[in-house]
C-alpha cells in the first residue's frame, strides 16, 4: 500500500496521554499529535482543502501562483499541495515569525516576503496589505486567505472532528485548541457539538490578542492589542473563521508560561512540539486542575513540531535573554 503523493498522508495524526504535566488533575488528557502531518503541522489539513476547493470553484488554474500571508504552517501544507498539483507559491510572512519557518519554506519551493510586524493590518507595510497586494497584482493568481476562507474550519469539520471523536470512542468531554484563524477549534468543536451538545470547548488566546474580551464583552477592544512573541495564536483582528458561538470560554496565557510549558513537554512527555503546544496544554491545565473530574476527557490539539523553534524557546540562550530560564 503506498500514497501517490505525500499530500495523500495528511491527516489521521495519532492521540497521546499526557502523563507527568498532567500531575494532580482528575479524567484523562488526551494530545492530538499534528506534527506526524507530512508539513509537521496542523495546517496542511486546511490548506490542501483551500487548494482543491479554489479548484472546483475556479479560483484556481493550471500554472496558477497561490499567494497567501502565512505565519508559516499554512505556508508548508500550501506548498506540499502545490508541489503536487503543480502551481507556484509566495509567502508573505511577518519578521516575528522563526528564521527556520522562512527556510523550510524556500527548501520547498516557495518565494517568501518577510514584513514588519509592529505596524497595523490595514497598513500598507503589513504582511496582510503586502499579500492582498501581490495577489492583484500577478496574474492567474489564487488568495486563499486563510482568515475568512472556511474550506479552513470545513477541513476540521469534515475530518479532524471525526478523527477525535472516533479515536476517543465518543467519550470526549472537552476539546481545547489555542485559536489563531480559528479554524481548527471552531471546525472540530461545530462537529463535536452536533455530536454531543455538552462538550465543552476551550480556546487558548495570548496576551496582546483581541479574542478573549471579544467573547466575553463583545466589544473589538484595541487597547487589548499589543506585541506578544508566542507564534500562531492570538489576532488583532476578528477572523470569519473564529465563530465564537462554538467556543465557550477563553483563556489567555503567558508568552513566558507558553515557552517553559512547552520544553516539559519535550522533557517530561517526550513530545518535541511547538511553542503554541506549550499555550494550549498550560491554558487548558489550568482549566482542567479546577474543572476536570474523574472520568472526562480533555482533548487538546498540539499544531507543530519544536524544529521551528529551536533557534528560539529550544534554545538557552535565547530563553535566559528573556528571563525565562
Ligand atoms: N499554532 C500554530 C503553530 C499555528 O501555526 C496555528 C495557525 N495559525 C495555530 C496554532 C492556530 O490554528 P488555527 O489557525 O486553526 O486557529
Amino acid at each position: 500500500m503506498y500514497f501517490n503523493h505525500v499530500i495523500e498522508a495528511v491527516g489521521n495524526t495519532p492521540l497521546v496521554k499526557l502523563n507527568k504535566v498532567t500531575d494532580g488533575i482528575k479524567g484523562t488528557v488526551l494530545a492530538k499529535i499534528e506534527y506526524f502531518n507530512p508539513g509537521n503541522s496542523v495546517k496542511d489539513r486546511m490548506a490542501i482543502r483551500m487548494v482543491e476547493d479554489a479548484e472546483k470553484a475556479g479560483l484556481l488554474k493550471p500554472g496558477g501562483t497561490i499567494i497567501e500571508g502565512t505565519s508559516g504552517n499554512t505556508g508548508m501544507g500550501l506548498a506540499l499541495a502545490a508541489i503536487a498539483k503543480g502551481y507556484q507559491t509566495i509567502f508573505v510572512m511577518s519578521d516575528k515569525q522563526s528564521k527556520e519557518k522562512q527556510d523550510i519554506l524556500r527548501a520547498v519551493g516557495a518565494q517568501v516576503v518577510v514584513c514588519p510586524v509592529d505596524v497595523a493590518p490595514e497598513d500598507p507595510r503589513s504582511y496582510y496589505s503586502v499579500a492582498k497586494r501581490l495577489s492583484q497584482e500577478t496574474p492567474n493568481s489564487f488568495y486563499p486567505n486563510q482568515y475568512d476562507n472556511l474550506s479552513n474550519t470545513a477541513a476540521h469539520y469534515d475530518h479532524t472532528g471525526p478523527e477525535i471523536w472516533e479515536q476517543t470512542e465518543g467519550k470526549i468531554t472537552h476539546w481545547a485548541a489555542g485559536v489563531g484563524t480559528g479554524g481548527t477549534i471552531c471546525g472540530v468543536s461545530k462537529y463535536l457539538k452536533e455530536q454531543n451538545p455538552d462538550i465543552f470547548t476551550l480556546g487558548l488566546d495570548t496576551y496582546g490578542s483581541v479574542f478573549k474580551k471579544y467573547k466575553e464583552t463583545g466589544i473589538f477592544d484595541e487597547n487589548e492589542i499589543y506585541p506578544y512573541k508566542t507564534e500562531g495564536i492570538g489576532e488583532d483582528i476578528l477572523p470569519k473563521n473564529v465563530n465564537f458561538d462554538v467556543i465557550d470560554q477563553f483563556i489567555k496565557v503567558t508568552d513566558q508560561d507558553a515557552a517553559v510549558m512547552t520544553r516539559r513537554l519535550a522533557k517530561e512527555e517526550g513530545l518535541f512540539v511547538g511553542w503554541s503546544c506549550g499555550s494550549a496544554v498550560h491554558g487548558a491545565l489550568e482549566y482542567a486542575r479546577e474543572h476536570l473530574k474523574e472520568g472526562d476527557t480533555m482533548v487538546i490539539v498540539l499544531p507543530d513540531h519544536g524544529t521551528r523553534y529551536l533557534g528560539k524557546i529550544y534554545n538557552d540562550d535565547w530563553m535566559r535573554a528573556q528571563g525565562w530560564l
